[in-house]
């Protein structure tokens, strides 16, 4: 298990749940004989040595480092110390499949890495977890963005932000973006991959959903379409996080930045 210092941010390699759950499932699965207290276990650091939860935890631990010498990631990273416990970030597992309406087993077999996702903290759940793999096992398209860590950063923001999550995760959008809450998380990502010097971003949540140019023209042409200019404006007045990326003036792909240019513009006529 690795603290990842100053931030509220554990990498646990430990996937004690998913095996008691995957064996109580392959056994029969008798409701007396269920496993108790796996939420907690999740959490537990394996009190042996285990190469493999060691090589998760290193590679994690990679991709934070990586994030962390970004001035998008840093403002994610510097997020959760507001969080009231710690976020874990745990490999996904089986039990996994069955918590979390954003995995299935049938995608699970198939490519482990596919299932990423956040379950933010809750008046249920203490502490917000981060599901995600550094490893393009199964049958992972090898080009697949599922183990980099744009990815890890995206599931970060719905992670830190428990409260907006709960909130903004109902409220569908009807369009490739799903609902407000991944709008805001691909909208911080976008950033980031710009940031990173990536040469396009994502255009919207689906699988499906095109890219855009990592450029300063997409990112205007981004905020001409009235949707995205009331969610942007209804971001920066509701979040802390949009406010300080904002500021980011010098990144091409930033609507949050848009958004406080064109007020500017408005003012100078
Ligand atoms: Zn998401």
């Amino acid at each position: 298990m690795i603290k990842f210092k100053p931030y509220r941010i554990v990498v646990n390699g430990n996937d004690q749940d998913d095996v008691e759950y995957g064996r109580w499932k392959a056994t029969g699965a008798d409701p007396a004989k269920k496993p108790q207290n796996l939420d907690d276990k999740e959490l537990k650091p394996n009190p042996f040595f285990s190469e493999q939860h060691a090589l998760y935890e290193t590679e994690v631990l990679r991709r934070l480092l990586k994030i962390s010498k970004l001035r998008t990631g840093q403002l994610v990273l510097a997020a959760s110390r507001q969080l009231a416990s710690d976020l874990y970030i745990i490999p996904p597992g089986i039990r996994d499949t069955v918590i979390s309406i954003e995995s299935d087993s049938i995608r699970f077999q198939i490519c482990p890495a596919s299932t990423a996702h956040a379950r933010p903290a809750n008046p249920y759940l203490k502490n917000s977890r981060v599901v995600f793999s550094p490893f393009l096992t199964g049958s992972c398209p090898k080009d697949a963005p599922y183990a980099d860590d744009s990815t890890l950063l995206h599931e970060l923001v719905h992670g830190v932000r428990p409260s907006q999550f709960e909130k903004l995760k109902p409220e569908s959008t009807n369009d490739q973006w799903t609902d407000l809450e991944e709008f805001f998380a691909v909208i911080v990502q976008d950033i980031y991959l710009s940031e990173r010097g990536d040469k396009e971003v994502r255009g919207g949540h689906d699988a499906g959903a095109s890219s855009l140019p990592a450029t300063r023209v997409a990112s205007y042409e981004f905020m001409e379409n009235k949707t995205n200019y009331a969610r942007v404006k209804a971001a920066l007045k509701r979040e802390k996080l949009a406010q300080q990326l904002a500021l980011l003036e010098d990144i091409p792909f930033n609507p949050f930045a848009e958004f406080e240019r064109a007020k500017h513009d408005l003012r100078s006529i």
